[in-house]
């Protein structure tokens, strides 16, 4: 098996290439080619945190608004060793696009801080948390933009985010973000919402390409958030999940893994090295594994023009932002594998932000019930709107998820005006 190649170019670069493509199919102005390619607002903020031997580091964060034409900014927040601004831009972007293909009435915002989470301890984390929060806060609002756990943040994080900006106010504003516990004012059905929203999208592609759930294996590439719950819902589907991995490797088992054994293996070891119930795999090589569904759900350029040919699943489900390059769509597409695109695929955890953000505003909230069947509706009526307009133009399902969206955008300006 082989190792991954380099990608193509900057993440931001790429997404721009993809937008390229659908804005073409549109005949798109370039006035609103210029407005949607450039981020409207960015934040760059290096700040101190006491560590807990007494030394002084000095960390970066970010955070951008790509656009707020549909309404207030919305995006996660990431903690990761590679954030770069390029990268954060790029995910603002997709998160313009993302609310505009399931018509969650927000625009798009990123965050993140330069950092190595799994070194930090608990209180390391919260004093660097509590920092970058006080640090953008002149950014963030219930009306303005609304924060949302991503790669290496969660709902305790989320917390102390909600928490540092409510102290700056004087009282508690749970809608300044959204991820948080259920005890403060979170979202039942959030926790598990953009993998559950993967797994729908992944149920409508299986009807479009024939195959039957019940008989079909996965391979997973992350076990967090999104790649956790997507490979448990697989399998308690009937789906054989063949491969599951972590940042430093996975494991694969041709018979189908114990899920649940495999989340407790790595929330009690931190890794998937000398997991006993199969062999151990790397990153790349899980991609070209023989499937039926290849679901990325860690990070982006996984995807690229060098694995692409030998891809073998017949529905790769985008659970991360950016899995895959522009080359790498071009051939996965050709060679008819249905790619689920990351703006409608993993969109589940923005539309049930958005409810949590409703039931922060009302008071009021739902039950898990309630949250999932909105949910699961919101996520097939989205999928068979992609499906239609791909039809429609004869294109990929990431072109024609770009086209409702950029539609979606562009009529926004429209009917606004460009100020003054
Ligand atoms: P997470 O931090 O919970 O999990 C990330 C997983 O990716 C972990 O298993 C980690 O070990 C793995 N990983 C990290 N670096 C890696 C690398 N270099 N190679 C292989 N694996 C690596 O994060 P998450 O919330 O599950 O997010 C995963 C992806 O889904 C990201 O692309 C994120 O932007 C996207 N996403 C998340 C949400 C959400 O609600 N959490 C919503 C939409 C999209």
């Amino acid at each position: 098996m082989s190792t991954c190649a380099i990608p193509e170019g900057s993440l931001f670069d790429m997404t721009v290439q993809m937008f390229n493509r659908a804005a073409d199919c549109l005949h798109l102005d370039e006035g609103y080619r210029k407005i949607m390619t450039t981020c409207q607002r960015e934040l760059v903020v290096n700040f101190p945190v006491v560590m807990d031997d007494g030394r002084i580091e000095v960390f970066t964060g970010y955070r951008v608004q790509h656009n707020t034409s549909r309404g207030p900014a919305k995006g996660g927040i990431r903690f990761h060793p590679h954030v770069s601004l390029d990268d954060v831009r790029a995910l603002a972007m997709l998160m313009t696009f993302k609310c505009a293909v399931v018509k969650i009435p927000y625009g798009g915002a990123k965050g993140g801080v330069t950092c190595h989470p799994a070194s930090l301890s608990r209180r390391e984390l919260e004093r660097l948390t509590r920092r970058y929060a006080s640090e953008i806060s002149i950014l963030l609002g219930p009306e303005e933009d609304i924060p949302a756990p991503d790669v290496g943040t969660n709902a305790r994080v989320m917390a102390w985010l909600m928490d540092t900006y409510s102290m700056h106010r004087g009282y508690t504003v749970p809608g300044v973000v959204t991820g948080k516990p259920l005890e403060v004012g979170g979202s039942a059905g959030r926790e598990e919402a953009t993998g559950r929203g993967v797994f729908v999208t992944i149920l409508e592609a299986c009807r479009v390409k024939g195959i039957d759930i019940k008989n079909a294996r996965a391979a997973v590439q992350g076990t967090g958030n999104v790649g956790g719950t997507v490979a448990r819902l697989l399998q308690q589907e009937g789906c054989r999940v063949v491969a599951l991995s972590k940042s430093d490797g996975g494991v694969y088992n041709p018979h189908g893994l114990d899920v649940n054994d495999v989340l407790t293996y790595v929330q009690q070891n931190r890794t998937l090295q000398g997991y006993p119930q199969g062999e151990a795999i790397s990153n790349c090589d899980l991609l070209e594994l023989d499937c039926n569904i290849l679901v990325p759900a860690a990070i982006e350029n996984q995807l690229l023009a060098g694995n692409a040919p030998r891809i073998k699943a017949q529905i790769v489900a985008e659970g991360a932002n950016g899995p895959t390059t522009p080359e790498a769509d071009a051939i996965l597409t050709d060679r008819g594998i249905l790619v689920i695109p990351d703006i409608l695929c993993n969109a589940g955890g923005v539309t049930v932000s958005y409810f949590e953000w409703v039931q922060s505003r009302d008071a009021y909230f739902w039950t898990e019930r309630e949250v999932n069947a909105r949910l699961k509706r919101i996520m097939t009526d989205s999928f068979q709107e992609v499906l239609h307009t791909a039809q429609k133009y004869n294109v990929s399902m990431r072109q024609a998820a770009y086209i409702l969206a950029i539609e979606r955008v562009r009529a926004a300006y429209e009917l606004r005006g460009i100020y003054p």
